[in-house]
């Protein structure tokens, strides 16, 4: 088995959610977890917020930077979300996929629509739901990064963030983040095992094939 290198096509592991249910702490918890997954760094037109980074949570650039990328065609996907722009840059995501790594993208249903569209056969889409109304928007203050105007802007856009639950593969209500940290890892550890992503496996099992019809058929 030494002689074989198993490098198969990466997935593309989707986390949604309305804004405060938890995917950036997922996110990062997974991360953390998992040597092989890479967070897909995304661009937007937003502020930074207190201890953002740019290049480490997202890309900060202006309108302009934003529309030239998406008209050179660098963009993944891209959507305006509360105002602001946010976009995939493609070329390190193709290059990790390529590489056989796993990108995980923290990006809204827009996003994953896009994503569906052009590249389903990687695609893998978690949804995360908040327990409760009121733990979401308890979240959004005790994260204590955005103004009240926005929170509140986040709250009322967060039931229509809701209607595209059903679009995704898997949900995870995040109440207990050790357990849905256990079931982000589980999901993605089980679809890395999908036969059809396992293709080093074809020239491996015909090898296997090969020795034992050699050593025991007459
Ligand atoms: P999102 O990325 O979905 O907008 P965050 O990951 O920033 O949300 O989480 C919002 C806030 O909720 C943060 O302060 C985070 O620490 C907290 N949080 C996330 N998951 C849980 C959980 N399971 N229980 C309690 N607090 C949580
Ligand atoms: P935030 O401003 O809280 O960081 O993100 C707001 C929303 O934008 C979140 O739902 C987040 O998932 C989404 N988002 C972040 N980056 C991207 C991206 O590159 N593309 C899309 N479509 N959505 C994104």
């Amino acid at each position: 088995m030494s002689d074989y290198t198993f490098i198969n096509r990466g997935v593309m592991f989707v986390l949604s959610s309305p804004s405060g249910a938890g995917k950036s702490t997922l996110s990062k918890l997974l991360l953390h977890a998992d040597k092989n997954i890479t967070l897909s760094i995304s661009a937007t037109t937003r502020e930074a917020r207190p201890g953002e980074i740019d290049g480490k949570d997202y890309f900060f650039i202006s309108i302009e930077e934003f529309r030239k990328k998406i008209d050179n065609g660098e963009m993944l996907e891209w959507a305006e979300v509360f105002g602001n722009l946010y976009g995939t840059p493609k070329t390190p995501v193709y290059n990790a996929l390529d590489a056989g790594k796993d990108v995980l993208f923290d990006i809204d249903w827009q996003g994953t629509q896009q994503l569906h569209a052009t590249a389903k056969a990687e695609l893998v889409r978690v949804f995360i739901l908040p327990p409760t109304a009121n733990a979401l928007e308890q979240r959004l203050h005790s994260r204590a990064q955005d103004s009240i105007e926005v929170i509140n802007a986040r709250m009322k856009g967060a039931s229509r963030e809701l209607e595209h639950w059903a679009e995704y593969d898997y949900i995870i209500i995040n109440d207990d983040l050790k357990t849905s940290e256990e079931k982000l890892k589980a999901i993605l550890y089980a679809e890395k095992q999908k036969r059809i992503r396992q293709t080093g496996l074809v020239e491996f099992v015909r090898d296997m094939q090969g020795e034992l019809r050699t050593k025991f058929e007459e």
